[in-house]
């Protein structure tokens, strides 16, 4: 019987994934906030980017899967992970690579002009 949960588990994540993308659909893009520092309080579909001479150095952002965690990103050194945002003229980012939660729910998604993409 181990296939038949198997098959479960796919039909349930399949679900899982066309909600995520069905929700995501109606959700405003995510907009770029420039801030000084790390925000005290975070609101969902915004992207908080800090920066030093113009240079963005870290992100800051609520998850978008609903897990309510904060999401740090950071834009400048050599040390991994560190990933690159472009703000387009409307003010939605790109964030490249894509963002991978190692802990807790697990997102894996990419930023694009303000969109989530789930991997
Ligand atoms: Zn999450």
């Amino acid at each position: 019987m181990r296939w038949v949960q198997k098959h479960i588990e796919a039909i349930g994540s399949g679900w899982k994934r066309w909600r995520r993308g069905m929700r995501d659909r109606w959700r405003p893009p995510i907009a770029v906030v420039p801030s000084t520092e790390r925000p005290a309080h975070l609101r969902p579909h915004r992207l908080y980017v800090t920066s030093q001479q113009g240079q963005p150095t870290f992100g800051f952002m609520v998850c978008p899967c609903g897990c309510r965690a904060t999401l740090h990103l950071r834009f400048f050194g050599a040390r991994s992970p560190r990933w690159s945002v472009v703000t387009d003229a409307t003010g939605h980012p790109s964030v490249t690579p894509s963002i991978w939660r190692k802990t807790g729910c697990e997102s894996h998604f990419y930023l694009t002009r303000g969109r989530i993409n789930w991997c």
